[in-house]
């Protein structure tokens, strides 16, 4: 997830945190601890920008981005624009993407209460 235009392209500080899968629960994006295939997580760059949007028609323009809130915060595509709502970072994993397919979490409250639950647990045990 780059952007098509170079003054674009100036302000992305390459972090990566937008080529990880997404999951929406109601009003929520969840970003997941998956990274989009193409995405190499060494250099956190895209393995095939260029033609990036045929080879995967699933890769968004940043406006597409904009409108689905793939962004993280403090993402400098978003910066200052009102009303955009970022995409939940914490990394979902697995075990809770599961608990939402099989509708034990049903809401996007219900996610973010579970991932604030297991962070804390993982705090405690480290
Ligand atoms: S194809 Fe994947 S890795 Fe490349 S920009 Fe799009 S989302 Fe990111
Ligand atoms: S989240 Fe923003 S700054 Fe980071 S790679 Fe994506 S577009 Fe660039």
């Amino acid at each position: 997830m780059h952007s098509p235009s170079s003054e674009h392209e100036a302000l992305c500080r390459r972090c990566g945190r937008c080529c990880y899968e997404k999951l929406i629960v109601d009003a929520y994006v969840f970003t997941l601890a998956k990274p989009c295939i193409h995405f190499d997580e060494e250099t956190r760059l895209c393995k095939v920008y260029p033609e990036r949007h045929t080879v995967n028609p699933r890769c968004l323009t940043v406006a597409e981005g904009i409108e689905f809130g793939v962004f993280p915060a403090d993402c400098p595509y978003v910066k200052g624009l009102r009303d955009y709502i970022p995409a939940v970072e914490g990394w979902l994993d697995d075990d809770i993407a599961r608990e939402i397919e099989m509708g034990r979490l049903r809401t996007g409250e219900d996610v973010l209460v579970e991932m604030r639950r297991r962070i804390r647990s993982r705090k405690m045990e480290s």
